[in-house]
């Protein structure tokens, strides 16, 4: 019998709570085995036989010695999410909102397209960072997700979907676009992005993985050491006085900050862009003059513009540019140089698309709290 060191306490008894091994990347699991007095390579079958093959049960994972087997069942759990619903848009969007152990829901959005298709993925329950023109912000911030939740969001909609006939890799792309500041939750969204790329178990490219950030400075600078994926900043305006209005983060990380900190992440990466976000507000930030000088602030950083419409959120003062504002202001950065697209609402009959994610946030931590010790600053 293999002893769980560092699991038995003391006097010889299982700690009760078991650990959920869906929250250990490749190192965090290898040092868990080594923990367990197994060795290490161990981690790379266990990693294979969850999210390459879609098994749970240890009992199922016949290539580990039956004495461990029954460690890990004693000792350890591989828990998802519950589904608490599960909607369809009708252009194929789904929207599934996600039951957490401790009662609060988050949702993770598939968006499947011709040539790929997405998972919006979600990093904290509620957002911290009270953007005004954000449905999740309104919701309030509940706390980070664990990696375990993180990477628990891929692997439930790959195994509902493969379930459901799309085939083996039914997921191509990840977007950390759901609810939340992915740099706010660092470590976690770091873990599960790293699941998400390695061979052994999700494999996916890096320029398959986006985090999107409002502009976490220092975390970006971090990112393009740690862990350098794809990148999209939501830029929003391009005057700190109305950016800090829609972002307030713009207060601790003004613009010009923000975009040094774009340069310094390609800095060692000449191939890649980064995606800049622009939600596309009447009268607020969709004149041609607003295009230009889009264009003059980006010159010099290789750069892709993602034109969002804006997806209505009752209770905000907001309301979209018209289409023929949208293509004009598009046609103008064209004409800059920029490389430029109008992004497609989806899923708004179900209230899935950009910015309408809103969960169940339970335990919502007082504002004035929030605003205060937090990452924002004033
Ligand atoms: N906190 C991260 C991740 C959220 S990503 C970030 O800010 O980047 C979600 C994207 O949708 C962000 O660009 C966000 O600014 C944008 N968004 C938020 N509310 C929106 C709305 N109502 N309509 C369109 N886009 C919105």
């Amino acid at each position: 019998m293999i002893f769980a060191q560092g699991l038995i306490k003391e006097f010889g008894c299982p700690v009760p709570q078991q650990i959920n091994l869906l929250g250990l990347d490749r190192p965090a699991l290898e040092d868990y085995f080594v923990s367990l007095n197994a060795r290490a390579f161990h981690a790379r079958q266990l990693l294979k036989w969850v999210y390459q093959r879609g098994i749970t049960d240890f009992s199922k994972m016949t290539d580990l010695g039956l004495p461990l087997r029954q460690v890990l069942s004693e000792t350890a759990a591989l828990a998802l999410p519950q589904i608490a619903s599960d909607q369809h848009a009708s252009d194929g969007t789904r929207k599934w909102l996600l039951r957490l152990e401790d009662g609060n829901c988050i949702e993770t959005v598939f968006i499947p397209e011709e040539d790929r298709s997405t998972l919006c993925v979600s990093s904290q329950v509620g957002c911290a960072l009270n953007c005004s023109f954000c449905a999740t912000a309104r919701e309030g911030f509940s706390r980070n997700l664990q990696t375990s939740e993180i990477i628990g969001q891929l692997l439930l909609a790959s195994q509902t979907l493969i379930a459901e006939g799309f085939g083996p890799r039914p997921v191509s792309n990840v977007v950390m676009m759901g609810m939340g500041e992915p740099l706010l939750n660092y470590d976690a969204v770091v873990s599960a992005m790293r699941l998400m790329l390695d061979d052994l178990s999700f494999g996916l490219s890096r320029r398959r993985v986006t985090l999107s950030t409002a502009g976490v400075v220092p975390a970006m600078d971090r990112l393009a050491r740690d862990c350098p994926v794809s990148l999209a900043v939501s830029l929003h305006a391009v005057e700190d006085e109305l950016r800090s209005k829609l972002v307030p983060l713009n207060r601790k990380y003004p613009l010009a900050e923000l975009l040094n900190a774009c340069r310094r992440f390609l800095a060692n990466d000449n191939r890649r862009k980064i995606t800049f976000e622009y939600v596309m507000l009447e009268g607020l930030n969709d004149s041609i003059e607003d295009a230009r000088k889009l264009a003059r602030l980006l010159r010099g950083i290789p750069a892709k513009v993602n034109l969002i419409p804006f997806n209505l959120v009752p209770g905000t003062p907001y309301r979209c540019s018209a289409p023929e504002v949208i293509n004009r202001f598009r046609e103008q950065l064209l004409c800059d140089g920029l490389v430029t697209i109008t992004r497609r609402t989806r899923g708004a009959d179900i209230a899935a698309a950009c910015g309408q994610l809103a969960g169940e946030v339970r335990d919502r931590t007082n504002r004035s709290t929030r605003l205060g010790a937090s990452e924002i600053g004033r």
